[in-house]
């Protein structure tokens, strides 16, 4: 079994770590933030395919990733639950590439006359800030470590390890380096939760995407998906107009007050996310396994990829 070093501490570093760890490896996380400053701490987040196209790897990941998160919900893992949703169709109301497997999914009449009808589905959200915690847990639990460094290059973290997994996110643009990968700005306003229970999509509002995602104490109002944009100040433009859209598409929601405004850039990849085991060794001679660049899905593909990787560094 090797020694392998996970560069990444957001939820793809950490479900790697985890399935690498059960898998028998020795594995030491490097992350340069703790995980309530990684993006993935700001995902909404509900397992969706949001803004991927149709691939057959994509596929198995979501629904190995969703097959996870539904048995941890079974289990109680915290911030993990099965939530009932909705998407609203202003189009096509074809079944969806991504729907096989996804519980409890139908078409449904449309709720009025802007609409064509609406999908309905129930699936994983997850709390990512407590997720994060308790896969650090995990890794922890597993005879795993996790180190706070930045590292200037991933040839930093080979010089003791016979395999590096760079689950980097947006940072893997320069540690690679991959000009294929680019921020994609998502804001989002977090609400006091006035009694949702049910998640509300209306991707083709046009005004700009809206969904309502509601959490034990709190609802995710968003959102924004700007690609190319990496400025994160507040904007109270977006603010007002993501709380308009979600209440039209959701009236309870006239009653909640705004938390706090969140910004995030997710780590988008013209092509998709990769992952492989890079063809170039790193200079030293460790393996380097990618698994960057998921965009607006890192947690819909999260253990699937997760999964993968273990296969990759073990075979
Ligand atoms: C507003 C918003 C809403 C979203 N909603 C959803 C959703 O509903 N469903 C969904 O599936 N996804 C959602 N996403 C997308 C999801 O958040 C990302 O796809 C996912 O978080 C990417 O995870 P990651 O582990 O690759 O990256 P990150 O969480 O960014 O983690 C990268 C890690 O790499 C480390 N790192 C980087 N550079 C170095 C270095 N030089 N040295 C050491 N460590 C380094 C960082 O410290 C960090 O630990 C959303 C994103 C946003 C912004």
């Amino acid at each position: 079994m090797a020694d392998v070093v996970v560069v990444g501490g957001g939820i793809i570093g950490l479900t790697c770590a985890v399935r690498l760890l059960e898998a028998g490896h020795r594995v030491r996380v490097v992350s340069a933030h703790p995980p309530e400053l990684t993006v993935s701490a700001v995902a909404a987040a509900v397992w969706y395919p949001t803004h991927i196209d149709a691939d057959d790897r994509v596929l198995v990941w979501g629904q190995q990733a969703l097959l996870e998160l539904a048995r941890q919900a079974s289990e109680g893992v915290p911030g993990v639950t099965m939530r009932s949703s909705r998407m609203l169709l202003r189009g096509d109301t074809a079944t969806p590439w991504w729907a096989q497997g996804v519980p409890e999914f139908r078409l449904e009449p449309p709720p009025d006359e802007r609409f064509t009808g609406e999908w309905r589905f129930t699936v994983p959200a997850v709390q990512t800030r407590s997720y994060l915690y308790w896969l650090i847990e995990q890794v922890e639990a597993l005879g795993g470590t996790i180190e706070r460094r930045r590292l200037d290059s991933l040839a930093e973290a080979g010089t003791d390890a016979g395999v590096v997994v760079n689950a980097t996110g947006l940072a893997a643009r320069e540690l690679v380096p991959d000009p294929a990968v680019h921020p994609i700005r998502g804001r989002i306003l977090v609400l006091t939760n006035p009694g949702i229970t049910v998640s509300h999509r209306d991707e083709d509002d046009p005004e700009g995407g809206v969904y309502v995602h509601p959490r034990s104490r709190d609802v995710v109002a968003g959102g924004t998906f700007e690609p190319g944009q990496d400025d994160l100040s507040p904007d109270a433009g977006v603010t007002d107009s993501i709380l308009r859209r979600c209440v039209a598409m959701v009236p309870e929601l006239a009653k909640a007050r705004v938390l706090r405004e969140v910004a995030g850039l997710r780590p988008g990849r013209h092509g998709g996310p990769r992952l492989e085991e890079d063809p170039e060794p790193l200079p030293g001679g460790a393996r380097l396994v990618h698994c960057y660049g998921h965009g607006g899905a890192g947690i819909t593909l999260s253990w699937g990829c997760a999964d993968e990787v273990a296969r990759l560094v073990t075979a």
